[in-house]
């Protein structure tokens, strides 16, 4: 069995948000889907130890906001690294309050859903919960982000076969060292730099200034090491 089968199943990436009373929690997920349309229902499948899965059970609802292509991985990483025990995820996002008085995250969203709890199926690790869909709507036509992109191009993993890895090797750019996050395991590619950090594309990993943290979980500088070719 080669279980790197399952990579080639397509997802998407989405923000799923619930609240518990008047608290509110968001966090990334790649596991939500459309299973039947008459009537439309959704199903997330959520670890049993995240935040989410707490209020999703008590408030009985949860929104999804599908997120955009150019969605920056310190957005994702902020939703999907850090936990709303430790802090208010919603604070300084955009956000609305949906039909479900859930919160719905806008910030960098195409459209969003919103889903009563009719089910929920327990997987051991995760639940699954299926929720009737009673809100929807577009925000943009932007193009909505794959799992694959994100893991392909956007955290640094990008396989020979890319596009942009022929580009680079093309440009015969010179030859600076990537860094990995040993916490994330996002990868710095000074060829790419990191734009949204304020780094721009050709900044080698040592001229970045210390204060600079991981885009994707917010680990220090020094949280990462250099990845030997
Ligand atoms: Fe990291």
């Amino acid at each position: 069995m080669n279980t790197k089968a399952l990579h080639k199943l397509g997802y998407g990436l989405y923000i799923v948000g619930s609240r518990k009373g008047k608290r509110f929690n968001g966090q990334v997920s790649n596991t939500v889907f459309q299973i039947t349309s008459q009537p439309p229902t959704l199903a997330v499948s959520i670890n049993k130890e995240n935040l989410t899965h707490q209020f999703i059970r008590q408030s009985k609802v949860f929104s999804a906001s599908i997120l955009a292509k150019d969605t920056p991985l310190a957005f994702i990483g902020h939703f999907g690294f850090k936990s709303g025990r430790d802090i208010d995820k919603l604070k300084g996002i955009n956000y609305i309050i949906g039909k479900t008085k859930a919160p719905v995250v806008t910030d960098h969203a195409v459209a969003y859903l919103e889903a009563r709890l009719t089910q929920e199926v327990d997987v051991g690790t995760h639940t699954i919960f299926i929720g009737e869909l009673v809100g929807a709507e577009v925000i943009n036509e932007d193009e909505p982000l794959t799992y694959a992109y994100y893991h392909l191009v956007k955290r640094g993993t990008t396989p020979k076969t890319a596009p942009s890895y022929i580009l680079e090797e093309e440009k015969k750019t010179s030859k600076m060292a990537k860094y990995k996050c040993t916490v994330c395991e996002y990868v710095y590619d000074p060829e790419l730099g990191d734009p949204d950090g304020g780094i721009a594309p050709g900044t080698p990993f040592e001229k970045i200034p210390d204060d600079w943290v991981c885009p994707v979980c917010g680990a220090a500088k020094s949280e990462f090491e250099k990845i030997e070719e």
